[in-house]
Parts: structure tokens; C-alpha cells; sequence
């Protein structure tokens, strides 16, 4: 595979990524570092320091997108027939190059999207998680062996490939989701196609470099930066696209399921979430208050699985709340890359005029400002996207603020009067992503397992801290069924075929010879 060829220096030469140097990126294209077609290119920028420029990347068209698809399509032809455990070492290798580099590369994501270090290390190490797990796949990928009904004929089911896979993803978590599509699609056969989000295209960029490093054949992988419309609808309506997956809003995930039910593209959709985490009044308290601090303001709010309700009982609500503001309030924001910042900016300034409407709605709906509701701007702050941790109390479940999602360091404390109604409230929302209950009773907890509505119920922990290995997605508007992560992602990226084999000598008929 070529070299890139506008960019001075690459990560392996043992420059840090953290540092300014490198300026201009480019897509990958069928082996080949290609600026766009357009001839366009866009920033990306340091949200806490807007002087700070991370790189240029090409904006990118429907005739790169073209090109990506064509190459990914000619290379699908012979990565197929790679044996799966072969396909997975490339996997395997990625994964120790990503460990080798895990610093840098959490410098430079920090520095292009806001938040923490100790958080992007997190991010790269949940790339990794995912590729020492499913390069391990390569060795399964199991179907199943049934017995015939007829004698002497073996009946089994095979995974196959499916081709194409266009890979459309979020800024929030800018290198572990494109890790959660990139690495079993290949494990799988299957050749991609990726579109980061263009507020992060560097992480995502850098996983693909790394997939180059590990010896990833030409055309295999492709990255085509650019806009949702630009890059990400071309994508979704070519021809030559067998799957989409996406992760993003709702609103846009709509959009993706109706555009490809013209081609009956396969789609799988992780989308938003309206998360809540419960306290009963017999849990441990300090524990909640931690969950929820963690869970509502880490990574400043912009995680699918951000608590953004608590449904607390009316015994423990007063405690609770004051704690909480208190906490809240005393939270350190700053650069992400100082060690003593606690909650990042938001990724723009967009997303913060966004939140800061939100607290608009809030208080106009009548809800009490207990903390936060402004954004930060004191001293340096000012020069980034900044937004005080900010908790609504006295909501009612049916408020903007306790139904849409805000994607931000908002929280809405809601008051209950028993377990059923913190269920009801926890479900009456559109979304189903993530949840919490703390309590110590094991009963109410074996109870909230089963009747929560949503993907992934956390007993005693806050709605944020997926681990790899499991199913991750949601139900309702959360998603579409489908479930990336743990051994359901295999199902995502491949297609089942039924196998018989007759080796009886003659013509056998089902449920007709008895
Ligand atoms: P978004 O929907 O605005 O964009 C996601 C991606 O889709 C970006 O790459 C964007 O450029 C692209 N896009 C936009 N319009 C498109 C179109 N018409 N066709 C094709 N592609 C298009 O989301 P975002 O603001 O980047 O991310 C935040 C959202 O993502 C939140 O709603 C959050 O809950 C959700 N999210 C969900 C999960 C999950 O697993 N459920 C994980 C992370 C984020």
C-alpha cells in the first residue's frame, strides 16, 4: 500500500500526536492517500482553545465516495476468501500498535474533541478491548450443525460476508465507535467504507492508519471525510452499499432507514438515548451521589448513555439534591489535556448554544435551576466551549427537558412515590438505551431487570461503562434490534446461509418422504 502523500509525518515516525505539526489529512481510497475531488477541505479545531488547530481534511463529494465504494467492492473480491482466523491477525496487530500509541493518540483526541485525557484513554482502550475481542472471533464466527430429517444428509448453517459496509459515525467517542464497526466487518469478510463525524475526523483517521500499519490490503479499508450530506448520504444511497451502520441522532437515523429501504440495504442503527438512573430510598447514597455525578456530567454529557434523569424517592430527595448541587457546582472545567479538569468543553459551540436552549425550556417549563444553567467564561474558559454542570430539580416527567435528548451536562431530578412509579417514569420516554437503579434490595433490583425498558440496566452502577463484550444498543428509538458489540456485532456484519448435503444417492424430498 502506498504511503501518504501530503502529510510530513506519521505517527510511527515518534513524533506525539498531540503535537501541531501535522496539518493536512487525506482520505484512503483502494491503498491510495487521495485529497478530495472537490478540492475543498474543512478544519478541526480544539474546542477548548479555538487558535489550536488539530489538521485539514478533505470535504469530500459523491465522487470520492464513488471511487471508495468501487475500490472497497474490488477488494471485498479476494478478502473474502481469506480464512477468518488469517483476517482476524490483522486485527490482532492493530490492536498492539494501538497499545503502543495509546497516549498519543488520547492526546490528540482530546485536543480535537474536549474531553479528558483519562477519558480518551478510555476511548483508544475500548478500541483495543474491541479488537483483542473479536480478532479472537476470527477463530469462531460459529453457525450451527441440526440433524437432517431425511438419513443421509448433513444439514448446517454458515456466516458469510456481505460486502461493501458503509460505516457512518458520531464525534462522542471518535476512535472506539469506528473500532466497533471497522474490526468485525473485517473480521467477518466484509470491506468498509467509513465516514467519521467531521467534528472528529482525526481519531477515526488514525484507526485506519494503524489498519494500514498492520498490513490491512489496499482497498480493504477506506476513509472519506466530509458532511453528513456530502460523504454520508452518497454512501447510503449507492448501489454497491450492502449495509449501512450508523450511530448518531434519531432524526438522522430515520432518515438512513428510509433512504436505504429503497435498495432494502441492511441498517443497523444506534441511536439516542433519554437516560435515567433510579434511587431507591434504601441505597447507599455516597454510592448513588458518585453514579450520578459520573454518569450525568463525564465526558460533559455527550455520551449516548449519559444520565440525564434521576428519579429519585421522595424520602431521599432532599439529601440527594443538595449533595448533588453542591458537587455539581464544584466541579473543575477545563482543558481536557490538564490533569486537574474534570469536565471538558462541549465538542462546538453549536452544541453549546444547543444545551443552553434547553436550559431555556427548563426554565420556562417551570422547572428549578438548582445548579450551573450558563455557560463558563471565566478566564481562559472563555476562549472554548464551555457550559457550567447544570441540574434541573422539580421536573415533571412530560417536560422537554425530561423527554428529548440534550446531549450535555444537563440533569432533571424527578420526585416518586414507590418502585412502580420510578419504572413508569424511566419508561415514558421514546428512547431505551441505558439505565440505572441503586438500591439494596434484591428483590427491586431483579424487578427493575425485568421490567426496565432498554438495552442495558446497570444494578448499584451509573448508565455509563459498557464493556466490549456484551450486546451494546437500545430499544424503541434507540435503535432498530440490532446490537454492535459483543458476540450480536457478528450478526450485524454477516448473512446466514443454510447448507444441505445429500450424500444418499438419490433424490430425497422433505416433510414428503415418511
Ligand atoms: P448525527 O446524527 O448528527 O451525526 C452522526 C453521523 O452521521 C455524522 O458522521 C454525520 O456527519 C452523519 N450524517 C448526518 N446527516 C446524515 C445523513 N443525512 N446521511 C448520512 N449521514 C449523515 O449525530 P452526532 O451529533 O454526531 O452524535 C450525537 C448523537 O449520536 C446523539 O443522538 C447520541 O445519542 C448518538 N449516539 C448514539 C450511540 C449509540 O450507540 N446508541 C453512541 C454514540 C452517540
Amino acid at each position: 500500500m502506498s504511503a501518504p502523500t501530503a502529510t510530513p509525518a506519521t505517527l510511527s515516525e515518534g513524533r506525539r500526536a498531540s503535537e501541531p505539526a501535522r496539518r493536512e489529512y487525506l482520505n484512503l481510497i483502494g491503498g491510495k492517500w487521495l485529497p478530495s475531488r472537490t478540492g475543498k477541505t474543512f478544519e478541526n479545531r480544539n474546542p477548548a482553545k479555538s487558535q489550536d488547530l488539530v489538521g485539514t481534511f478533505p470535504d469530500s463529494g459523491s465522487e470520492d465516495v464513488d471511487a471508495a465504494v468501487k475500490a472497497a467492492a474490488r477488494a471485498f473480491s479476494s478478502w473474502r476468501l481469506v480464512p477468518a482466523p488469517r483476517r482476524a491477525e490483522f486485527i490482532f496487530r492493530a490492536a498492539e500498535i494501538l497499545r503502543d500509541r495509546k497516549e498519543d493518540l488520547a492526546r490528540v483526541m482530546t485536543r480535537e474533541m474536549g474531553k479528558v485525557l483519562a477519558e480518551t484513554r478510555g476511548d483508544v482502550q475500548e478500541a483495543i478491548d474491541m479488537a483483542y475481542y473479536i480478532a479472537a472471533e476470527g477463530r469462531r464466527l460459529f453457525g450451527a450443525t441440526v440433524p437432517s430429517e431425511l438419513p443421509d444428509k448433513f444439514a448446517m448453517s454458515v456466516r458469510q460476508p456481505l460486502g461493501v459496509c458503509g460505516l457512518i459515525t458520531p464525534w462522542n467517542f471518535p476512535m472506539a465507535i469506528p473500532s466497533w464497526k471497522t474490526f468485525p466487518a473485517l473480521v467477518a469478510g466484509n470491506t468498509v467504507v467509513l465516514k467519521p463525524a467531521s467534528d472528529t475526523p482525526a481519531s477515526a483517521h488514525h484507526l485506519i492508519e494503524v489498519l494500514v500499519e498492520a498490513g490491512v490490503p489496499e482497498g480493504v479499508v477506506n476513509i472519506v471525510h466530509g458532511g453528513g450530506s456530502t460523504v454520508g448520504t452518497p454512501i447510503v444511497m449507492h448501489p454497491d452499499v450492502k449495509m449501512i451502520s450508523f450511530t448518531g441522532s434519531s432524526d438522522v437515523g430515520k432518515v438512513i432507514a428510509e433512504r436505504s429501504a429503497k435498495t432494502l440495504k441492511r441498517v443497523s442503527l444506534e441511536l439516542g438515548g433519554k437516560n435515567a438512573q433510579i434511587v431507591m430510598e434504601d441505597a447507599d447514597l455516597d454510592l448513588a451521589l458518585e453514579g450520578v455525578l459520573w454518569g450525568a456530567f463525564g465526558t460533559t454529557g455527550q455520551r449516548c448513555t449519559a444520565t440525564s434523569r434521576l428519579i429519585v424517592m421522595r424520602e431521599v430527595h432532599d439529601e440527594m439534591v443538595r449533595r448533588l448541587a453542591d458537587r455539581a457546582s464544584k466541579l473543575r472545567l477545563g482543558d481536557g489535556l490538564d490533569p486537574a479538569t474534570e469536565v471538558g468543553p462541549l465538542v462546538n459551540r453549536a452544541q453549546r448554544e444547543r444545551v443552553h436552549s434547553y436550559t431555556e425550556i427548563g426554565k420556562a417549563e417551570g422547572a428549578k435551576l438548582v445548579a450551573g444553567g450558563a455557560s463558563a467564561t471565566e478566564g481562559a474558559l472563555g476562549d472554548g466551549a464551555f457550559y457550567k454542570p447544570t441540574i434541573f430539580d422539580q421536573v415533571k416527567p412530560s417536560m422537554r427537558i425530561a423527554q428529548e435528548e440534550i446531549f450535555g451536562p444537563v440533569l432533571s431530578v424527578i420526585t416518586v412515590s414507590s418502585m412502580e412509579e420510578a419504572i413508569q417514569v424511566l419508561n415514558g420516554t421514546p428512547f431505551g438505551l441505558s439505565s440505572s437503579i441503586y438500591t439494596r434490595d434484591v428483590n427491586r433490583a431483579m424487578r427493575a431487570i425485568r421490567d426496565i425498558e432498554a438495552g442495558i440496566t446497570y444494578v448499584n452502577g451509573p448508565t455509563i461503562g459498557a464493556e466490549v463484550q456484551l450486546p451494546f444498543g437500545g430499544v424503541k428509538e434507540t435503535g432498530n434490534g440490532h446490537r454492535e458489540g459483543g458476540p450480536t456485532v457478528i450478526d450485524a456484519f454477516t448473512e446466514w446461509k443454510s447448507v444441505y448435503i445429500d450424500y444418499s444417492g438419490r433424490l430425497q424430498k422433505a416433510q414428503i418422504d415418511r
